[in-house]
């Protein structure tokens, strides 16, 4: 079993049935527990097209039995599942669902890099993260997530 940590995000639609329904989903799975959600966190949009609808962020602590790329499959089936749909890059989405930590692995794959390459960069992503996990650690800077907020 791994400890791996997860970012949730919506800007489209019901955003907080939508980040709701990924949580119940992934309750809903074998080989995962969710330990630990974050509150939901009203943020502004960071890049992306001009004029995006506030997001609805929050982060998930999870215990699994799944390898990364197995989760990464998941996550998108959920995705897929609750409607998403991919057209622009960073456009408004029902939701997102992104790895950002699994355990102290770096993977860097095709499809798949971990720690997620702009965790350090994204106060969305840190501030819920922070929450639930103040003390994991980014195996490549060897800092705290509160570090790495703490530092922004
Ligand atoms: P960002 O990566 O900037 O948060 P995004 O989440 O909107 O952007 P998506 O469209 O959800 O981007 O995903 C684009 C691709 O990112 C996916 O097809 C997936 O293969 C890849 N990817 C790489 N690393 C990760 C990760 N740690 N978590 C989720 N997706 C990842
Ligand atoms: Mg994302
Ligand atoms: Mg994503």
């Amino acid at each position: 079993m791994a400890r791996a940590f997860l970012s949730l995000g919506s800007n489209l639609g019901d955003r907080r049935t939508a980040l709701d329904a990924a949580v119940a989903a992934l309750r809903a799975t074998a080989g995962i527990e969710v330990v630990a959600v974050s509150p939901y966190l009203e943020t502004a949009p960071a890049g992306g097209p001009p004029n995006q609808p506030q997001f609805l962020n929050a982060a998930a602590a999870l215990e699994t039995a799944l390898d990364p790329e197995a989760l990464l499959d998941l996550l998108q089936a959920i995705e897929r599942r609750l409607g998403r749909e991919r057209i622009v890059r960073w456009a408004p989405r029902t939701i997102d669902l992104d790895l950002l930590l699994y355990g102290n692995r770096i993977v860097a794959t095709g499809r798949l890099r971990v720690p997620h390459l702009r965790l350090r960069e994204r106060r969305f992503v840190l501030e819920p993260l922070a929450a639930i996990a103040p003390q994991a650690v980014d195996p490549i800077t060897g800092l705290t997530i509160r570090q790495l907020l703490d530092t922004m």
